[in-house]
Parts: C-alpha cells; sequence; structure tokens
C-alpha cells in the first residue's frame, strides 16, 4: 500500500487498461476507487466519466437585518464560480 503518492492521472494504458498513473508510472491494481474529494472530477473526466461534483466554500449566518429586501437571498459564498 502507497499512502502517499499523488495520481497524477487515470488512462488508458494503450492496451485497453485503465491505469493510476503517478507521473510515468502506472500502479499495480485490479481496481480502482476514486475517492480524491473535489479532486475527483478531473481525474476522471478524461476518462469520459463526469461527476456531478463541484467544490464549494459556504458559510450561514444569522444576522438582524433593517430590510428584509436588503439582505442576501442566497448563500454567501466566497471564491469565483465557472
Ligand atoms: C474547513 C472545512 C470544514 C468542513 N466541515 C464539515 C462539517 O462540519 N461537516 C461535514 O459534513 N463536512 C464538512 N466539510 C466537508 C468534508 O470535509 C468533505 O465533504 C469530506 O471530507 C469529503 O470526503 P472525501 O473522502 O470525499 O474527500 P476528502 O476528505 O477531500 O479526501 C480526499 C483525499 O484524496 C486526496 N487526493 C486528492 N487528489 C489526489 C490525487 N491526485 N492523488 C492522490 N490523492 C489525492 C486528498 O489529499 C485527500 O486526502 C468541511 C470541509 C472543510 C474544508
Amino acid at each position: 500500500m502507497r499512502v502517499t503518492t499523488r495520481i497524477s492521472d487515470l488512462r488508458e494504458d494503450g492496451t485497453g487498461r485503465i491505469g493510476a498513473f503517478a507521473g510515468r508510472e502506472m500502479l499495480d491494481a485490479e481496481q480502482i476507487v476514486a475517492a480524491a474529494g473535489a479532486a475527483s472530477a478531473a481525474l476522471l473526466r478524461p476518462l469520459r466519466i463526469r461527476l456531478p461534483l463541484y467544490p464549494l466554500k459556504g458559510y450561514s449566518l444569522t444576522v438582524n437585518v433593517k430590510s428584509l429586501a436588503a439582505a442576501p437571498s442566497i448563500s454567501v459564498t466566497p471564491g469565483l464560480h465557472p
């Protein structure tokens, strides 16, 4: 078991087998479980597997407002969206 190896990509190895690659090295595995959190979508995309997954940072807060119309009606979310 290798616990600190970063998978650079998942792709076919040229013989029809799908491999997990760490750079040029293909890791020997009978099965692959993609559990890379938010990075899973990008790893699987070259295999044409589309995960409906997008990382967001969000926080909820409760405040007293003088005017409800001036209050945000969607979540307060920092960061950029595509
Ligand atoms: C600050 C913060 C607070 C949170 N608080 C809560 C909370 O209170 N309650 C709650 O339910 N959820 C909370 N979450 C969300 C929760 O942490 C995630 O939903 C959960 O960890 C997702 O689990 P996962 O196993 O899918 O992915 P992760 O926990 O993200 O694990 C993915 C792992 O894959 C590894 N990895 C990624 N890319 C590669 C690669 N190319 N090669 C090898 N390894 C890779 C990563 O290093 C990581 O160890 C919080 C998240 C954050 C950031």
